[in-house]
């Protein structure tokens, strides 16, 4: 059993330790004996992106998404088009998430080009969503939680596209109308840092299940002790409701 995960801009999208997300997922794996390899693909690196079995890429600020925003409208986006036509698993958090849209429309009123996977487009606001976050998901048969933390100034408005999930506490996609993220077939985009998928063990292993069934069939993933991972959701939780959200860019 091998899966290989692509890390896309590494160098450039790595906020609030979303790398994390990657080592977890590999963590994940191996605690199952699954093998797992992790080749990285920074800007100018285009070339197809359809064998691999999950792609992740992260946050970054405004001018590192100018590179990206570019190398999406080159041969790299229509490979990642491709890969997620074909059922890739893909993760983007807030600034690939946003390029995963039409477009993110920086403060200055530039125009960064996205790949329009998701039916969304992102304008950044005045303030920033500064804070913690925690989002009611539906995924198949599961329901779930998931904390985070968010900071970003970008608002992003879904139109046919689907949501990750339904905020609870924080902004979400644009402190409006109550969505958080979004997914198109096996591609998701969160604005979800901390890193995420640590202390959101559910999620990880939704994506590493829906990886190993593209690849080999139908697969039930071995439990693994997740105490310690459920702990630190809960006490999020707990810290949430003990002194309401972190005040920020919205409250
Ligand atoms: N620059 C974007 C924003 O502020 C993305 C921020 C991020 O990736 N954390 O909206």
């Amino acid at each position: 059993m091998h899966l290989t995960i692509g890390y896309l801009y590494a160098t450039g999208m790595n906020v609030y330790g979303d790398r994390g997300n990657v080592l977890t997922l590999v963590q994940r794996c191996r605690w199952r004996g699954i093998d797992v390899d992790v080749v990285e693909r920074g800007v100018g690196e285009s070339s197809p992106l359809d064998h691999f079995d999950v792609l992740f890429a992260g946050g970054g600020q405004d001018r590192d998404q100018v590179a990206v925003s570019q190398d999406l409208q080159s041969d790299t986006g229509r490979a990642l088009v491709d890969a997620i036509e074909n059922g890739v698993v893909v993760l983007t958090i807030c600034g690939t998430y946003q390029l995963l849209g039409h477009f993110f429309k920086t403060v200055s009123g530039e125009i960064l080009p996205g790949l329009g996977i998701f039916d969304a487009t992102t304008e950044a606001g005045p303030r920033r969503f500064i804070g913690d976050v925690i989002v009611d998901v539906h995924l198949g048969d599961e329901v779930m939680s998931l904390v985070g933390f968010e900071n970003h100034s970008g608002r992003t408005y879904l139109r046919s596209c689907q949501p990750l999930g339904i905020v609870r506490v924080g902004a979400g996609n644009n402190g409006a109308d109550g969505t958080e993220g979004a997914r198109y077939r096996n591609a998701f985009g969160a604005y979800l840092h901390g890193p995420l998928l640590p202390k959101n063990p559910r999620f990880a292993d939704y994506l590493i299940q829906l990886a190993l069934a593209r690849r080999y069939g139908e697969w039930h993933l071995a439990p693994l002790d997740d105490r310690l991972e459920n702990a630190a959701h809960q006490a999020m939780v707990e810290r949430v409701r003990r002194r309401g959200r972190i005040k920020s860019g919205v409250l």
